[in-house]
């Protein structure tokens, strides 16, 4: 039977000293942030907080120099990620770019890509999207239907995509799209960098449950996408999209994302924490910090340039489990006269986190198929 790895992670001392570097930062640039926008974190935007974390080097910090990036440690990356999670930094506009797209870029990218997309990212000017999702295609990636045709000098591509987050601010789309019938649903999938703005190419919204329109459809009719476009191989595009999975699957944001409402709850209790509530403390600090450990162990093997998959999977499923406990467990204690449409900092973190904490278990990759994935790797199916 396999077995899962997570070798233990220290951070190293410049890693440390860095924090501080970064709390100085944040208190300087969203000291008047409220509560409930930090509680957006990931999901708010700011393209001006974008420009000023990547003009202190915080975007791209991995990469080479020669593409923009700032050759700083995977740890030095991992301690900037996780102070701006903490403090609820509005960092949507660039999250995507340098989680993902980035990386797969450097990995799967030819050097003309890398050369013009990679310094941008890292200036926190471009914004990027997955297309990865289509209507009745989800959990089933390797159905996708987008269809990429070979034209002279380049593709024309036809399709839809659905719940793409940040569609409608974004400068590309890394779409997965099918360019050829191959021998296997898989052989035929393909990766293309689409250009927002083309010919051919609309963004609608949709709206989730708090009424906000984070994620769109995004339809693709005629769309022309030059040869240079795409990534890496033609028909390579399932395991380059399962190498980017990866990236998306074990970072601190899937397991910190109702990290507000926990330090309102502990604002709100203070000192004169019942009984009750101070276990409850206990045990979700007890839970962050052994998933921070796994998520730091994930980042050692992914800077190794390993494909800990199976890996990601776990931390991104307890991770998760974690984020939608958090706001319903606080809610389970808090006091009688909590009104959640009240406008005080907690019930607003509170009302907001209830409704959005059940997508937490989907975007990214459903729980279930997280589940099959570990149960495919123990050898259990
Ligand atoms: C907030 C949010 C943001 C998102 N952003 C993006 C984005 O930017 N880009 C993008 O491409 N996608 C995005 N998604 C889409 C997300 O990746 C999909 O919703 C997810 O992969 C599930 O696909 P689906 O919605 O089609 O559900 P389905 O695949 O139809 O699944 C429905 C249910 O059936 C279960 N199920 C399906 N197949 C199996 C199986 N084989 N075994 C057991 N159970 C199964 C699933 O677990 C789920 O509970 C986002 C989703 C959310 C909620």
């Amino acid at each position: 039977m396999a077995a899962f790895k997570f070798p233990p992670f220290d951070l190293p001392p410049e890693a440390t000293a860095l924090r501080s570097e970064v709390r100085t930062f944040l208190s300087e640039t969203i000291s008047d942030l409220g509560a409930a926008e930090r509680a957006r974190s990931w999901s708010g935007n700011s393209r001006p907080f974008s420009l000023a974390l990547g003009g202190r080097g915080w975007i791209g910090m991995t990469w080479p120099r020669k593409y923009g990036g700032h050759e700083r440690s995977f740890a030095e990356r991992y301690v900037v990620i996780e102070e701006l999670l903490a403090a609820g930094a509005p960092v949507g506009v660039h999250w995507v770019a340098d989680r993902q797209s980035g990386p797969l870029l450097l990995r799967f990218g030819t050097e003309e890509q890398r050369r013009t997309l990679l310094p941008g990212i890292a200036r926190g000017e471009l914004c990027f999207c997955i297309g990865m999702s289509e209507p009745n295609v989800g959990s089933d990636l390797a159905s996708v239907r987008t269809r990429a045709r070979r034209v002279e000098g380049g593709f024309i591509v036809n399709g839809q995509k659905i719940w793409t987050s940040n569609a409608h601010i974004a400068d590309f789309m890394i779409a997965l799209v099918r360019t050829g019938d191959g021998d296997t649903r898989h052989a035929g999938l393909s990766q293309l960098i689409i250009d927002m703005k083309s010919a051919g190419l609309a963004v609608r919204p949709i709206a989730n449950l708090t009424g906000e329109t984070h994620f769109n459809e995004v339809y693709l009719e005629d769309v022309f996408v030059a040869e240079n476009r795409l990534i890496g191989e033609e028909g390579g595009g399932w395991s380059q999209v399962n190498a980017e999975l990866a990236f998306e699957r074990s970072g601190p944001e899937r397991y910190l994302s109702s990290l507000r409402i926990f330090l309102e709850f502990l604002r709100t209790v203070g000192e004169k924490a019942s009984e009750a509530e101070r276990a409850l403390i206990g045990r979700l600090t007890a839970e962050i910090w052994t998933l921070r450990q796994m998520s730091l162990s994930i980042a050692g093997l992914l800077a190794a340039n390993e494909n800990p998959a199976s890996d990601a999977a776990i931390v991104k499923d307890l991770g998760t489990a974690l984020e939608q406990e958090m706001p319903r467990a606080i809610q389970a204690l808090a006091r009688d006269d909590v009104d959640l449409t009240d406008s005080n900092p907690f019930e607003e973190t509170l009302a907001y986190l209830l409704q959005v904490a059940p997508s937490f278990s989907l975007r990214g990759g459903t729980r279930e198929i997280l589940r099959g994935l570990i149960a495919r790797e123990l050898g259990l199916r």
